[in-house]
């Protein structure tokens, strides 16, 4: 008898490289449930992992952004294994 396979998971990863972002704040006004500001405008996740609906509004957040400063990795996420299928920063501006 063999064991079910675990569970895998598609997310998409999000990080914002703080050298590149320039506080123009167009993320949190894009996608207030995955980016606030900071004192300064500065963007800050308020989760990491986006699934479903919120997977694609991070990715056309990340096209927003006038510094190509949001990160995504694909990642395919499973209780035992973390693979990064695809890593991409910024939109095609
Ligand atoms: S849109 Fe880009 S530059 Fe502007 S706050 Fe967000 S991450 Fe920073």
């Amino acid at each position: 008898m063999s064991r079910p396979e675990p569970a895998t998971r598609r997310i998409v990863r999000v990080r914002v490289n703080p050298i590149r972002c320039t506080a123009f704040g167009f993320c949190a006004e894009f996608a207030p449930e995955l980016f606030a500001l900071d004192d300064w405008g500065y963007a800050w996740l308020r989760d990491p992992k986006a699934t479903g609906e919120l997977a694609d509004v991070a990715r056309e957040a990340a096209r927003l952004c006038p510094t190509d400063a949001i990160i995504l990795e694909e990642v395919e996420e499973s209780p035992d294994t973390l693979v990064v299928t695809r890593r991409s920063q910024g939109g095609t501006h």
